[in-house]
């Protein structure tokens, strides 16, 4: 038998080579992958902290009380604003609702409560009220509002 070590050697050199390179490459792309891992871990706990001390009012529903208030305040009528903010909607109040919307970080209290017809109530959706919408119902309030409750509609949660 002839052996040629020469070849051999030779051989196994590049199999070492190859075997080297592929670890090498497969070292670097798990490295990445641990990164990639590593980052998107950070990402999800910093979410996760960030929603568990979010400002949304823990509850989240009025209740059939505030309802009533809330409509007889309103004479059971849509205090939405209408035709620019140049009137308010006359249609018969529906719902009752959160006017700084509650997944926004709107309080479930009295002062963010406002009576709309489904129509309005629709239309506002969880949109955050302008400052315009806002001075408009404060004003028309002081006209059907009883004495001593607040006119400004819409207020935060300010937490426990
Ligand atoms: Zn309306």
């Amino acid at each position: 038998m002839d052996l040629d070590i020469d070849a051999l050697i030779d051989r196994a050199g590049s199999l070492i080579d190859v075997i080297g390179t592929a670890i090498t490459w497969l070292s670097a792309h798990t490295m990445a992958t641990l990164l990639l891992v590593a980052v998107l871990a950070v990402i999800i706990f910093a979410r996760t902290i960030a929603r568990r001390t979010s400002t949304t009012d823990p509850t989240r529903l009025f209740t059939s009380d505030q309802r009533r208030e809330g409509m007889v305040r309103a004479e059971n009528r849509c205090e939405m604003p209408k035709f620019f903010g140049l009137t308010r909607c006359r249609r018969r109040a529906e719902h009752g609702d959160h006017f700084f919307p509650w997944s926004r970080g709107g309080a479930t209290t009295m002062d963010n409560y406002v009576a709309a017809c489904a129509k309005c109530n629709l239309a506002k959706s969880n949109h955050v009220p302008t400052r315009l919408t806002t001075f408009l119902i404060a004003m028309r309030r002081r006209r059907y509002f009883p004495d001593g409750i607040p006119i400004r509609p819409g207020q935060r949660y300010q937490g426990v």
